[in-house]
């Protein structure tokens, strides 16, 4: 359900794909309560030459194809939810999610490329696809590590209602 009225085709406008275009897309799959465990959701619909995530999954569960133009179509019965794509992908457009994930709560990991980071335990807010607040969420954990080509992904909880809306988390201001 989309509850901004993101009716619009903000993809060519804000470089951000809105939630009725990704509706629109087939290759947009948001796991649904039935996996139990996160894996990755790619919000990934221009066609541009591009294939890390292809190549960085160690079980083959995202394809792009021999047209490196194709775009990249996940297969969530085979994730494991690594995170390894998430981390290769240049664009930031995966994410692990879970949508339920503890009572109330779905879960998220999601790349975040700026300081200061996140603590665990920390109550953030977290945003939608345009940088929009829509609630609350608490950090689990930071991973750093190198093979994540130290980007790092920020595990995190928020409420279930929001589970489609949310994909990141606002910048924490610098001390
Ligand atoms: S999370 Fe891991 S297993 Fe799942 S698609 Fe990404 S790289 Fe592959
Ligand atoms: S690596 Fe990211 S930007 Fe490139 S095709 Fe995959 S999802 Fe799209």
């Amino acid at each position: 359900m989309d509850n901004h009225n993101e009716t619009e085709g903000r993809l060519k406008t804000t470089g951000a794909a809105s939630l009725a275009e990704l509706h629109a897309t087939k290759e947009y799959i948001l796991p649904d309560e039935h996996m139990k465990h996160p894996v990755a959701v790619i919000e990934c619909i221009e066609a541009i030459p591009c294939n890390p995530c292809e190549t960085a999954c160690p079980v083959h569960a995202i394809t792009v194809g021999s047209e490196i133009t194709n775009l990249p179509v996940i297969d969530i019965e085979t994730c494991t939810g690594c995170g390894l794509c998430v981390a290769a992908c240049p664009g930031l457009a995966i994410y692990l999610k879970q949508k339920e994930y503890a009572k109330g709560l779905s879960f998220i990991a999601f790349p975040f490329e700026y300081v200061p980071l996140p603590e665990a335990g920390q109550v953030i807010d977290m945003v939608d696809r345009h940088g929009r607040v829509v609630c609350k969420g608490t950090v689990i954990k930071v991973a750093t590590i190198k093979k994540f080509n130290r980007t790092a992904i920020i595990h995190a909880t928020y409420p279930v209602e929001q589970y489609e809306q949310v994909v990141n988390m606002q910048r924490l201001a610098r001390d």
